[in-house]
């Protein structure tokens, strides 16, 4: 047997000196202060503290040595690996703190810059919403009829059976734009010009212009010399209604009526008609929808109160009746022969009931901010 071979025991290795570890340590600390981002000090990281690292590979040299020197590379190899970590945990945290603060930069939002996406126009409710009743009796076979809004005043008054003397035709009415140009005013010819108060002359239009029979719906802006407030404007939108043929009644009226409020309210609505007077029709009724909100079950229920109806069952939506025979006559229509019905209501008024809207001003003063909601249908 021989002894153990103490020549192959290493007194000194050279990775282990200290001049060796000083540099290796000092190229360490280089290589993290020269990193620029935290990509560059993570290759640094893998190639200075990983396990094939200079450093790493010098420990692994330190078991060979005898105690004594064992001890002292130890503490040399242990000091160096120690700065270098430390060294590497404050590079990371400047270079996280580097980026968090480019982030905020790069990725900030100025709230208060103009809002540059331009919405698509779309037309004001009260045109989208007549249109939609319009299409309602277009469905069954009506042809939509137009007229000037200056209009002749016999259009407007005398052919429809307003006397001479009507209050409608007084000044706080009417908006009168021309007086009577001479000749016999009760006459087309000799007629003074005004705004038209109601869409009714397009019916004698109509009944002028077209063969017999005649089934019209008249849309359109009137005129009235109203202040603006919540409930009233100067300038408003009707839709009228005009049918004459042989054998119209009463009950084609009712039934017109009915299959425009289900169209237009869902399909349990219905109308009624209270007597009225107007010049223009004979008999004239007022009609009156069921409330849409309610149907009519707030009425004596305390419980169940209505802000739409006021608890009345009912919402007043205009003006109805037969056609007067003496405007059909006016029209060149015989009323022996012929009968018709028509009706009226205003666009502004049946908004605000089926949409809620407490103010008319609303309508009528082009805030963007009232006809958003309403969407983008043109
Ligand atoms: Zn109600």
């Amino acid at each position: 047997m021989s002894a153990p071979n103490k020549s192959y025991d290493p007194v000194e290795v050279e990775a282990l000196k200290p001049e060796e570890i000083e540099r290796m340590r000092d190229e360490a600390l280089a290589a993290f202060a020269a990193a620029a981002d935290l990509q560059q000090l993570q290759e640094a990281k893998t190639a200075h503290t990983g396990g094939t690292s200079p450093l790493a590979l010098a420990n692994r040299e330190i078991g060979a040595l005898p105690p004594q020197a064992k001890a002292e590379a130890g503490k040399r190899v242990g000091q160096a690996r120690g700065a270098v970590n430390k060294a590497l945990a404050v590079r990371q945290s400047e270079l996280e703190a580097e980026r968090d603060a480019r982030v905020l930069v790069e990725e900030s939002v100025d709230v208060t810059l103009p809002y540059d996406r331009t919405p698509p126009g779309a037309r004001h409710p009260l045109t989208t919403f007549m249109e939609r009743v319009a299409d309602v009796f277009v469905a069954m076979g009506y042809e939509i009829a137009e007229g000037p809004e200056a209009e002749a005043e016999w259009f407007n008054f005398d052919a429809l059976n307003f006397t001479p003397d009507h209050p409608a035709r007084q000044m706080q009415d009417t908006f009168f734009v021309q007086g009577p140009q001479g000749g016999d005013a009760a006459d087309e010819s000799g007629s003074g010009i005004v705004l038209r108060t109601h869409t009714s002359p397009v019916q004698v239009r109509a009944l002028l212009a077209r063969e017999l029979p005649v089934y019209v719906v008249c849309p359109g802006r009137v005129y009235r010399t109203d202040e603006l407030d919540a409930t009233h404007t100067p300038v408003f939108h009707q839709i009228e209604l005009l049918a004459v043929d042989e054998g119209l009644t009463m009950s084609d009226l009712k039934g017109t009526l009915d299959h425009m409020v289900q169209s237009l309210f869902g399909p349990d609505m219905k109308t009624r008609l209270r007597p009225n007077y107007f010049p223009f029709t004979e008999p004239s009724a007022e009609m009156d929808m069921l409330c849409y909100v309610c149907k009519g079950a707030s009425v004596g229920n305390p419980d169940r109160p209505c802000r739409t109806c006021s608890s009345e069952g009912w919402i007043e939506l205009g003006g109805c009746g037969m056609v007067n025979p003496r405007v059909l006559i006016a029209c060149g229509v015989d009323p022996e022969k012929y009968s018709g019905f028509a009706f009226g209501f205003g666009i502004e008024r049946m908004l605000m009931f089926r949409h809620n809207i407490e103010d008319m001003r609303d309508m009528v003063e082009a805030d963007v901010r009232f006809t958003r909601p309403f969407g983008m249908e043109i």
